[in-house]
């Protein structure tokens, strides 16, 4: 079977190489390993309510309570477990994968996807198809619907909400026909927002712009907020736990660019603290860490690595280059809804436009691409170019050589696909596209050179 857990939960096809075995199977094993009650959530997608009832009859015949809360964010039903006394969650979602996916994703009861130790525990258990046995009685369920009020409330919480209604915020929002369509319209509503709302019907189909908010696919949000004169766009993934902005001229931001201008806002109204993000995200991160003396802590690529260092060191907050940021005081986990609240705080704080916010952090290059390698050699290939690279090498994940300026180049093999991919960045636009040049040609030569 191989490795059931991806880099985030189980994924894939229903009824294809999602079987009801296995899905029936996982829910055991999470009822075996973990306490109860588990709370289960699911997103909108066409197969989660049949995955639903399976996960959570597998789950009252192992003799587990169960609270299901219904179709919310992910975040949303990690914020109800850490706030509650669970044994743990599992919400039913394959995240920003096309329609026919879908997937489980397996919460502690703090809120945070288990350890990978606790995935291999569960794999285990799959795996070794040992007959059940019988138990005493059934667990009970209940059902329970005010996730999204309760989450809602969770986010006003954390954010100054007198200061942002007074600036009468005007907001286009792109859920993409997924999970935040429930909870952000409130959310803006209760701070005094107008709110025009696009693809906020939810659909499993995705027949808006699809669950992956790429810039490509945000023409239509840009366009709106340039034309209409709103304030910033904002669109979200489809189980709504990461978040893309763009300004009021309809400049999408990179998730780089976004989590750095909110980290740097948060050490200065919160104080020195300490940020994790990963060993891929810009040095628009260190530019953000500096002015209030704060460490800035890189990990290898992947929420759940950000989340445990997070946790380990306390740290305030974190984020990555694809849209995940991380509030410790709301949960230490990537949260959509919750990055929106903080980026209209600081709006309301700076009070001046966004692009003028923006404008403020320093203009870096940025040259990304992958190329084909096959799994059995991707991770020598990446080896092999750390051995002659030209340059200072961080070997926390892939090869990053940084060069004397301060430019640098990122080799990474794909946790899930048969891909290299290669990250370069510098002050200087023709810099980055040589350094991005120079190592895409030295891992082509190494790829046939193993071949
Ligand atoms: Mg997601």
């Amino acid at each position: 079977m191989g490795h059931l857990f991806g880099t985030n939960g189980i994924r894939g096809i229903p009824g294809k190489d999602l079987s009801p075995d296995v899905v029936s199977s996982v829910a055991r094993a999470v009822a075996a390993k973990l306490g109860h009650p588990i709370v289960v959530g699911m997103d909108g997608r066409l197969s989660s309510p049949a995955l639903k009832e399976l996960v959570v009859s597998s789950l009252l015949e192992s003799g587990s309570d169960v609270v299901d809360v219904g179709m919310l964010p992910t975040p949303a039903l990690q914020y109800y477990i850490s706030r509650g006394r669970f044994g743990g969650g599992i919400m039913i979602t394959a995240s920003h994968n096309p329609p026919e996916f879908n997937g489980l994703k397996v919460m502690g009861g703090n809120g945070v996807e288990v350890p990978r130790s606790v995935e291999k525990e569960i794999e285990k258990l799959v795996e070794s198809k040992k007959p059940r046995k019988p138990v005493d009685r059934p667990g009970e369920l209940r059902e329970d619907r005010t996730g999204v009020e309760k989450y809602v409330a969770g986010v006003k919480s954390q954010v100054d909400v007198r200061s942002i209604k007074m600036k009468h915020f005007r907001i286009v929002v792109d859920a993409g026909n997924g999970m935040q369509a429930l909870a952000v319209p409130q959310l803006l509503k209760e701070l005094g927002a107008t709110v025009k709302c696009i693809n906020c019907e939810v659909n499993g189909a995705f027949p808006g712009r699809g669950p992956e908010p790429t810039a490509e696919k945000l023409v239509n949000l840009s366009n709106q907020v340039a034309r209409g004169g709103y304030d910033l766009g904002v669109a979200f993934d489809g189980d709504g736990d990461r978040s893309v902005f763009c300004d009021e001229r309809g400049m999408i931001l990179t998730g780089d660019r976004s989590g750095s201008f909110l980290a740097e806002f948060l050490l200065r109204v919160k104080g020195k603290n300490k940020v994790v993000t990963t060993i891929a995200t810009s040095s628009l991160a260190d530019w953000a860490v500096e002015p209030t003396g704060s460490e800035l802590i890189r990990t290898r690529v992947g929420s759940v690595d950000v989340t445990d260092t997070m946790i380990k060191e306390k740290a305030l907050v974190g984020f990555e280059e694809n849209g995940g940021f991380f509030y410790l005081p709301h949960q230490p986990v990537r949260d959509g809804a919750m990055t929106l609240g903080l980026v209209l705080w600081a709006l309301s704080y700076y009070g001046t436009a966004f692009s003028r916010c923006i404008s403020r952090l320093p203009r870096l290059y940025q040259r990304k691409g992958k190329t084909q390698a096959p799994n059995e050699i991707k991770y020598k290939v990446v080896e092999e170019v750390a051995k002659s690279a030209d340059g200072a090498v961080d070997t926390t994940d892939g090869a990053k050589v940084t060069q004397q300026d301060g430019s640098w180049v990122l080799v990474r093999a794909s946790g899930t696909e048969p891909l290299i991919r290669v990250f370069s960045e510098s002050r200087v636009e023709s810099e980055a596209e040589e350094l991005y040049k120079k190592y895409m040609l030295l891992v082509e030569q190494i790829i046939r050179k193993q071949r």
